[in-house]
């Protein structure tokens, strides 16, 4: 593996700190599971750069029932040997821990009452998560049950768990470089730059061209594709990192939905009680990247799966290397398919067969979401291309239409504000939930918007209708900063927010909960979904 596959976050975070970080886990052996694929991912504690893992887990015991071993970057795990032949190689797993190890420990209902001490508890129950630098002690016993949010609230507490280390350790860069490219670039004298882009060409991609300042010919620039560039180079525009920072001043932070109170380090709990499951839901996930490959599992994980339908949709062709950083659900041998079909299979294989669980390869089009017109696009192409184009996208748009018409709700998972309002339009119409996500570099946002906001009096028709495309590919775009524990706390807290909605909606619990919470380098916090002030009117006359 080249270092291609960090691309996107080695203008986020000092790269060859992080891959000699010292970590030792113990507790909850499913935190751990979700811990180390994420370590995994942002190649984190490397044994080559003096890194590693320790963790204190008999390798001869099994993996069956765990909640999280499909975070893996292998077939399915059965036991702990599996993990440690997987992870073994890069990141070591020792199981004893040397002393300039980090100890994290993640106390769950499984172990609760196992409490060594520790630099860092992550503490989950009944749907609530907090991170400490002490061990909680509770007001009343807790009766600790499974609730329908335990796999996505994992997930996020490891998130915030590991961006609390990088933060500790002042492995954040000071500015997010969100791209870097070697060019070439060539000096044409006496050619215009129309000419010069017809003259010259060049195996490594499309060439530039513009007028050279006094106007005496062309400057050509050629960008030389990352598999072509050494890292050494990248590397050249490493710059400063913060000063060492806390996510918990105080010694705790809350990091559920449902706020928990914490006084002088006892924690008084009274908030609703959560169902273990949804016994049936359909929703239509829009984007399998950064964040519906997270959301889509583990909204999944809270659902009956034979009573499950989910449709994945996602227009693009391939899995690029530089993905697998953060987007979970894929290997290196999805390494050029198209995303979407890939997205379905590898749930297939991982939780069961469930032909409700389908991925579509397309983008979302106003035709499906409105009556189809005929657009001037449409009447130009030929009448040959267009029988092929009728053939394979009316199947498609006919998958679309059907998903949309019979879903709950939309997890909006984009990486464009103008597919959202799209997609926001998609379920106004039909009356369905709307629970919306972005992230970008270490910053992430979830809100559910109910009937009387829409992302246009949410974000004004500007910023609603732009078409710019955030990306996680490499052309065309913008390309954006990424790294594993934004995105995994994100979908996390996305399909968490989507579980319990559609569980308020059939009255299965009630109760103070948080609709939308922001994500800030790991500070989680509430956040109110509203309109704008000046915006007046009903969201389907703005959307
Ligand atoms: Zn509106």
């Amino acid at each position: 593996m080249t270092s291609n596959r960090y691309q996107r976050q080695i203008g986020l975070v000092n790269q060859v700190g992080l891959e000699s970080l010292c970590l030792h886990l113990t507790g909850d052996l499913d935190m751990i599971i979700s811990t180390l694929a994420q370590i995994n991912q942002m190649g984190a504690c490397q044994l080559s750069s003096g890194g590693s893992v320790s963790i204190d887990v008999d390798p001869k015991s099994s993996l069956i029932g765990l909640m999280h071993s499909w975070q893996l970057p292998t077939k399915k795990p059965t036991k702990w040997s599996d993990v440690v032949e997987t992870l073994g190689p890069t990141h070591g797993l020792s199981r004893s821990a040397p002393s300039k190890h980090n100890h994290i420990h993640f106390r769950t209902r499984e172990n609760w009452d196992q409490n060594p001490s520790s630099n860092l508890q992550l503490t989950v129950w009944n749907g609530r998560a907090v991170i400490s630098d002490f061990e909680l002690i509770f007001d009343s016993p807790v009766q600790r049950k499974s609730t329908l949010i335990d796999a996505p609230i994992e997930v996020a507490a490891c998130a915030v768990a590991l961006q609390q280390i990088l933060l500790q350790k002042g492995l954040i860069r000071s500015k997010t470089v969100s791209d870097r490219w070697l060019s070439l670039s060539a000096c044409v004298e006496n050619v215009s730059p129309e000419d010069a882009v017809d003259l010259f060409s060049s195996e490594l991609g499309p060439i530039t061209a513009t007028n050279l300042p006094d106007n005496s010919g062309s400057l050509l620039r050629i960008r030389v594709p990352l598999d072509q560039t050494s890292p050494e180079l990248l590397r050249l525009l490493d710059h400063s990192c913060l000063d060492s920072e806390t996510l918990i001043p105080e010694g705790w932070l809350s990091l559920s939905p449902i706020p928990v109170s914490v006084v002088d380090g006892v924690v008084f709990d009274d908030s609703p009680h959560l169902p273990s499951y949804l016994e049936s839901a359909a929703v239509v996930v829009l984007g399998a990247g950064g964040l519906g490959s997270w959301a889509a599992p583990l909204f999944a994980q809270g659902v009956k799966l034979e009573n499950l339908q989910l449709t994945l949709i996602d227009g693009d062709d391939s899995v690029d290397e530089h993905n697998l950083n953060r987007q979970v659900l894929y290997t290196e041998d999805d390494i050029g398919l198209p995303k979407a079909t890939q997205a379905a299979s590898r749930m297939h294989n991982l939780f069961g067969s469930n032909p409700k669980i389908l991925g579509i390869q397309s983008r979302l089009e106003s035709n499906h979401v409105h009556e189809m017109e005929i657009t001037d696009e449409l009447k130009t192409i030929s009448l040959e291309s267009l029988f092929e184009y009728n053939i394979n996208q009316d199947s498609n748009d006919e998958k679309i239409k059907s998903a949309l018409d019979g879903m709950e709700l939309g997890l909006a998972c984009l990486d464009n504000m103008n597919s959202r309002t799209l997609f926001n339009r998609a379920c106004i119409i039909r009356e369905s939930r709307f629970v919306n996500a972005g992230s970008q570099a270490f910053e992430g946002i979830v809100e559910i918007f109910d009937s009387n906001v829409c992302m246009v009096c949410r974000y004004g028709e500007d910023a609603a209708r732009s078409r710019e495309i955030i990306s996680c590919q490499e052309v065309g775009t913008r390309p954006v900063a990424s790294i594993v524990t934004t995105t995994a706390w994100t979908g996390a807290m996305q399909s968490a927010l989507a579980l319990l909605i559609l569980a308020e909606d059939r009255e299965l619990i009630n109760g103070d909960w948080h609709h939308s919470l922001v994500f800030n380098k790991g500070n989680v916090q509430p956040k109110s979904v509203v309109r704008l002030p000046f915006v007046n009117g009903e969201c389907i006359g703005h959307v």
